[in-house]
């Protein structure tokens, strides 16, 4: 199963509005979104995430999509009215609302670039705004046997980390390595099942490539006994490298290793 999404059979493209923007640090921007098209949303899995369709600042022509079949919807259309679309975690369901949340990792680009569009929506999102959203599914599982599991991520991957923290409570204990870009991002409380540990591991140096050091701290650690499930996500060589580092130096079966790329250094998503 590493890697693979479990995708819902049925789904479909919701619209749903902004209804609240709130800054949780200094690289973390939460955004709620809802409305009446949240009845079709199904709850999945721990780590579910999908398509967020946005309109890009001052472009008041974009039309969303109204298919899941979004990319037919965007051959036709002119850039103009063409939204951005990134990936998020559903961070937590708001069914009292008709709503939930995601948050979004404020990241500096380079600064001969223009800001990436995730960043620059998430810093300008407003009350009202229009989104779409799609179901992609989720990855988490933990395999038959298992007796704690080991999370792991950089700040891309904390929404979907603290979400299964929270859903998975009185289930499997976690180790769980969180990286984040400094001090400030640490929460101070973490909902989690009975005897799991959270190593933050805050990088406090923008130079310092994203996953570096969770995975330096898994590759030191001393983990528990026993058979475990491992959920690891983040920037590329994360994911990639610790499944290399578990297999080989610590023989752990690769089906017990679900291991996701959240998003490429250098690269913006298409
Ligand atoms: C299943 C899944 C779930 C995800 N959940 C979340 C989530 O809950 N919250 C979240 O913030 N992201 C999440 N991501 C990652 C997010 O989709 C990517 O980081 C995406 O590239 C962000 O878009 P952007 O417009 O900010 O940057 P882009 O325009 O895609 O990229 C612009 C530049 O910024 C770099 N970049 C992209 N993301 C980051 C980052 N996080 N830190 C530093 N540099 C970056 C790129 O390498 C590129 O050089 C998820 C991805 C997947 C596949």
């Amino acid at each position: 199963m590493a890697g693979k999404y479990r995708r819902p059979a049925r789904r479909r493209m919701l619209t749903l509005t902004v209804q609240r923007r709130e800054r949780v640090s200094p690289h973390f921007v939460r955004i709620t979104v809802g409305g009446d098209d949240f009845r079709h949303l199904e709850r999945s899995g721990y780590d579910q995430a999908g398509r967020l369709f946005f309109g890009h600042p001052g472009h008041d022509q974009v039309v969303l999509p109204t298919s899941e079949r979004w990319m037919l919807q965007f051959a036709f259309q002119s850039a103009a009215k063409r939204p951005r679309v990134r990936m998020y975690s559903i961070r937590r369901f708001r069914p009292e609302i008709s709503a939930f949340d995601i948050e979004v990792v404020i990241h500096e680009g380079a600064s001969n670039r223009p800001a990436a569009p995730g960043t620059s929506w998430a810093l300008e999102a407003e009350p009202g705004d229009e989104v779409g959203f799609l179901d992609e599914g989720y990855s988490y599982g933990p395999t038959p046997g298992a007796t704690w599991q080991l999370l792991v991520g950089d700040e891309s991957a904390l929404p979907a980390i603290l979400a299964i923290l929270e859903q998975s409570t009185g289930e499997l204990p976690a180790e769980a390595f969180l990286e984040v870009p400094a001090d400030e991002d640490v929460r101070p409380k973490v909902a989690a099942p009975a005897g799991t540990r959270i190593h933050w591991l805050p990088r406090n140096d923008p130079s310092v490539r994203p996953g570096t050091l969770a995975l330096q701290a898994v590759r030191d650690a001393q983990l528990r006994p026993g058979a475990f499930y491992t959920w690891t996500a983040g920037e590329s060589a994360l994911p990639t490298g610790l499944r290399r580092h578990l297999v080989n130096d610590r023989n752990v079966p690769k089906p017990d290793i679900a291991f996701l790329g959240y998003w490429k250094q250098g690269k913006a998503s298409p």
